[in-house]
């Protein structure tokens, strides 16, 4: 039976048919081939279906290797929903972040894309077992569609997997063999391991299945920006508007990369469909302690260096030689588009899963968290200009969270028992015990800004890190009077206001003994003349720039100034 697509080798230029079993070139034997696809008559075709569709992987069957997919084999792959970043665009100056949320997938990361549509593509090969070499979410992906299909699975996993992530992979019913080793290690043992036994062995980047299922990411994202924010109304000067809209950044954790190849791959299929314009900047961010490709892109390298020994708590991103895949993306990144490659630490990723868990609602693992530390980065750096319309990759939350990223102290205890042996009755017991959890004394801390977001972005920043008994004012009047009445520990302050402004409402507290020393922290959207600068001082501790500081920045100077 003919296909709807073709393989073509990248080496030499063969083209072939897909055969699951047998994934190198018949010509030169080069594992590296991509699919290609009738494009032109697709151009058509496919939007004339799409409407009638579910929001779903399979929605875009004619762009994936997959002669006709198997509902039996579902897990609701796919049209993971794309969500405005509020807050996060509020504390960065930067109002257009979206995030794509691949947690949200049926194995809680963008693997499950991967795993679905290899599956799909080896049950209709007649392939009954495979091998996989993984850092945790790819043999969870794997295992979980593997069960459906009645695929007997082998996960060669390193011993700094969590073992959480390990059990979960056994549960499924897949055989794990752990391996004390590096990742790059685990995947040459797992391939030695297939060539003898003739299992089929999941190739990464190399993998025709897996590039198709990552490139369907472009594909929704488009979809959900065009529904989001209308069709794009520039111009793309041939008196001809393309009916789809992209974001002008993708940015994205990375590892081996080929999450991001396919991603391209995908927005490059549309352009070529005549569905979108424009391919978006790709930010491709890696650990500090295994950053090779970030290392090569700098030097204007096309090839990646191997990091021998990668030095990252995160081991998903632990990928030591991203080989060729590295010098693909380099290719294709310069040629249709253009990037940055940027490293940030494990810590600055800890951080990051704070602010999204605190301020967005997404509780996310560390490598997913990192590429929102690599956007902080982008944003600070100025390489993303504040007008600019960015989608971040959410890739995933497939773990426990762990106990270093919490530290200590993160829940009060409650001893009933003890506490109510103290007292008369069993109530009272209740209410003393429960004293020790909410005690009345917080420190006090009154916000001042007649912008109701960013009374509420403040608020949310001091509820979720800290206890704060807080107090609102929306003008300079009603501040002065909120303040005399009060004597909060602490004022935050917003300079442009009705009625009375900020420098207005600091006069007014000067000349009051009661209230001259309570610490300011003025929190201004204006750059500040010198002679306004001038009047400041005396008056307050801090001056912040909206839309220029983090949560955790706020938080510092607070904790500094209440002492
Ligand atoms: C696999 C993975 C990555 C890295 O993806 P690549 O595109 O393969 O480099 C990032 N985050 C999570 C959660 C992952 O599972
Ligand atoms: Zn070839």
């Amino acid at each position: 039976m003919a296909s709807h697509f073709i393989v073509e080798c990248l080496d030499c230029g063969h083209k072939a048919a897909f055969i699951p079993s047998n994934p190198i070139c018949p010509k030169c034997g080069s594992p590296w081939r991509e699919a290609r696809y009738d494009f032109a008559t697709l151009a058509h075709s496919l939007p004339l279906q799409l409407p009638g569709r579910p929001f779903d992987i399979w929605r875009y069957r004619e762009l994936l290797p997959v002669r006709s997919p198997s509902p039996d084999l579902s897990l609701g792959e796919g049209g993971t929903p794309l969500i405005r970043a509020g807050n996060l665009g509020l504390m960065l100056g930067c109002p257009n972040i979206f995030i794509k949320d691949e947690r949200q997938g049926p194995t809680a990361s963008f693997k499950d894309r991967q795993a679905a549509v290899t599956i799909a593509a080896i049950k209709e090969a007649g392939i009954t077992e495979m091998v996989v070499a993984s850092t945790g979410n790819v043999a969870i992906a794997y295992s979980a569609y593997a069960a459906r299909a009645g695929i007997k699975c082998w996960a060669f996993l390193t011993s700094l997997v969590p073992a959480a992530k390990m059990r979960e992979v056994a549960l499924y019913g897949t055989q794990v063999i752990k391996i004390t080793g590096s990742y790059d290690q685990a995947k040459q043992i797992a391939a030695e391991f297939a060539a003898q036994r003739g299992f089929y062995l999941d190739g990464g980047a190399k993998s025709v299945p897996n590039i198709e299922a990552m490139k369907t990411i472009a594909f929704e994202i488009a979809e959900q920006m065009t529904a989001l924010l209308g069709p794009p109304s520039i111009n793309n000067g041939n008196g001809q508007t393309a009916p789809w809209r992209t974001p002008d950044w993708y940015i994205q954790s990375v590892s081996g990369g080929m999450g991001p190849l396919g991603v391209i791959k995908g927005f490059a299929e549309l352009s070529a469909m005549g569905l979108i314009d424009k391919i978006p900047k790709f930010g491709i961010i890696q650990a500090d302690g295994c950053a090779p490709m970030v290392h090569a892109w700098k030097q204007k390298k096309d090839t990646a260096q191997p990091i021998l020994a990668p030095n990252t708590l995160i081991h998903t991103l632990a990928t030591g030689d991203p080989g060729r895949t590295y010098t693909l993306l380099h290719q294709r990144i310069s040629r249709l588009t253009s990037g940055a490659f940027e490293a940030v630490t494990d810590e600055e990723a800890f951080r990051a899963m704070h602010f999204l868990a605190k301020m967005e609602g997404l509780s996310v693992e560390p490598a997913a968290a990192l590429a929102f530390a690599g956007l902080v980065k982008l944003v600070r750096s100025g390489e993303i200009k504040p007008n600019e319309t960015v989608v971040v990759n959410c890739t995933g939350h497939t773990m426990a969270i762990e106990r270093n990223i919490l530290g200590e102290g993160w829940a009060k205890d409650l001893d009933v028992e003890k506490a109510s042996s103290m007292e008369e009755s069993a109530e009272d017991g209740l209410l003393a015990a429960l004293t020790h959890v909410a005690i009345d004394r917080f420190p006090r801390i009154a916000i001042v800004d007649d912008n109701p977001d960013v009374r509420r972005l403040i608020r949310r920043i001091l509820q979720a890190q800290g206890d704060y008994t807080l107090f609102e004012a929306t003008n300079g009047r009603e501040a002065v009077e909120l303040i005399t009445n009060e004597l909060p520990n602490l004022v935050i302050l917003d300079l442009m206001m009705p009625e009375l402004d900020g420098f207005g409402v600091m006069d007014a507290l000067q000349n009051n003994p009661d209230t001259a020393d309570i610490p300011i922290i003025v929190v201004t959207a204006k750059e500040l003349t010198p002679a306004e600068k001038n009047r400041l001082k005396g008056h307050i501790q801090t001056l912040m720039q909206k839309g220029d500081f983090m949560s955790d920045d706020l938080m510092d100077e607070v904790k500094a100034l209440l002492g």
